[in-house]
């Protein structure tokens, strides 16, 4: 069965960036499970896999814009430390903050003296992703799971 739009696409893959870090990897753990077409994935890494067939093995490169997007520096904003209470703040540090449209993640970026550098970048914005992916399994999506636009059951988005 090959991977087209209404397939459920099951994947094992390692992601590195430019300079060859791996930055994720489903190996030793749950493999990636998706609904395609319906864009669970990054744009770049479902055009990639449109065709393929089970136990075929590709690598693919994507640039941020197909991606998470170019990072945007409008999104880098300095607050009061106070506003974190007695919370010992880190660079590197990341939680959800509730956004306009939704949870947004923050990342500390800097502190200094009394104010803290958030930004709301995705962590991967602006990075050229290289994905090294193996299709293990290929199926028919339920007519829930299309009505969700999710997969559901074992690595599914949730069980209900
Ligand atoms: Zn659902």
């Amino acid at each position: 069965m090959q991977i087209e739009s209404r397939k459920v696409v099951t994947l094992e893959y390692t992601l590195t960036d430019e300079g060859g870090d791996v930055l994720d990897t489903s190996k030793g753990g749950e493999p990636l499970v998706y609904l395609h077409g319906s864009g669970n994935i990054i744009p770049g890494l479902e055009t990639a896999l449109a065709g393929k067939g089970e136990g075929e093995s590709l690598q693919v490169t994507v640039a941020p814009e197909d991606a998470y997007g170019d990072r945007d520096e409008d999104l880098l904003q300095t607050v009061p430390k106070s506003r974190f209470g007695d919370e010992e703040l880190e660079t590197g540090m990341q939680f959800q903050a509730r956004g306009p449209e939704g949870p947004v993640l923050l990342t500390v970026v800097g502190v200094a003296g009394d104010s803290v550098t958030l930004d709301a970048n995705h962590p991967l914005a602006g990075k050229t992703l290289s994905f090294d992916v193996t299709v293990l399994a290929v199926r028919d999506a339920t007519l829930e799971e299309l009505t969700h636009g999710h997969v559901h059951g074992p690595g599914g988005h949730h069980d209900h």
